[in-house]
């Protein structure tokens, strides 16, 4: 029978936030792939579990992505964890799950720390709807390029952000929007120095020109103003039904589907239709 592969969240900082059932899971398995086995190591050691791991990055091979999928199709069950956070967002794992569905791979994905949803509860910010847009490009142009798409973008927008960059992606992020949409800054969080700032791209922007961040960034960016669709006069109405009289339809239903289309009163429209 085939194994299960096991996305098991690790804390995103602090170590009160391992579950049970993360614990159990580690414990189960019979191997933990690992983004980087080293600092993995030490949650292990902190948990008092030993457990044969091996590698699963960024990087990997194709061949190590092999080896775990064999051992999956050969019975045994994988844990997949990363450095911190949930394995598959903005981290090593999306391709291997890919992988187990292709091939009938069972894949069980534990709830927990993921920075993205902690920093979209704490925002303040709309979270009925939302989009994350993890990292940025390095390249200046790919960079502006993914921010012109987002220009109209009406759901709040997460981004995540390392220290060396957050400058430059602020400036970017305050020119596209503009310096007065809000934003919300969350820093460090479940951390000692957890920081919550609810501020603008633009004042944002000029704080970080002049002091150097430190740690760990999500940003929550409000989306665009909902813009009202100019609403349609009834001498539109009237070109439509032109057209639509063009096109062989009778003043009867060029009317209703006129009326219709443009949100116009019909009885209006047609009486407007008829004094021409
Ligand atoms: N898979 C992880 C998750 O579920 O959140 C994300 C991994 S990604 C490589 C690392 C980025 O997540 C950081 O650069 C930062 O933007 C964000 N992040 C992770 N931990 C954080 C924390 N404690 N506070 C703020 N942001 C954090």
């Amino acid at each position: 029978m085939t194994g299960t592969l096991y996305l098991v969240p690790t804390p995103i900082g602090n170590l009160g936030d391992i579950s049970q059932r993360m614990v159990e899971i580690l414990e189960l398995v019979d191997f933990i792939a690992a983004e980087d086995t080293r600092v993995t190591v030490k949650l292990l050691n902190h948990l008092g579990i030993k457990k044969p791991m091996a590698p699963y990055h960024r990087h990997s091979t194709e061949a190590s992505g092999r080896a775990i999928l064999n051992r999956l199709q050969d019975g045994e069950s994988c844990a997949l964890v990363t450095d911190a956070g949930t394995p598959a967002i903005s981290d090593p794992g999306e391709e291997l799950v890919a992988q187990c569905a292709a091939l009938g791979i069972p894949v069980c994905a534990i709830p927990g720390p993921c920075a993205l949803v902690t920093a979209l509860a704490a925002s303040g910010q709309p979270t009925g709807r939302f989009t994350f847009e993890g990292f940025l490009a390095m390249n200046k142009k790919n960079r502006r390029a993914h921010l012109e798409g987002l220009r109209g973008e009406e759901r709040t927008m997460i981004f995540y952000e390392a220290p060396h960059k957050l400058a430059a992606t602020l400036q970017d992020l305050s020119e596209v929007f503009g310096p007065d949409r809000p934003l919300t800054i969350c820093r460090e969080l479940t951390k000692l120095h957890e920081e919550v700032r609810r501020t603008t791209l633009g004042q944002a922007a000029a704080w970080y020109q002049e002091n150097d961040p430190k740690g760990e960034f999500v940003l929550v960016v409000r989306g665009a103003e909902h813009v009202q669709e100019q609403k349609s006069t009834l001498e539109d109405g009237l070109i439509l039904v032109g057209r639509l009289r063009e096109e062989g339809l009778s003043l009867r239903d060029a009317v209703r589907q006129a009326a219709k289309e443009l949100g116009l009163s019909r009885n209006e429209l047609y009486d407007a239709a008829v004094k021409l």
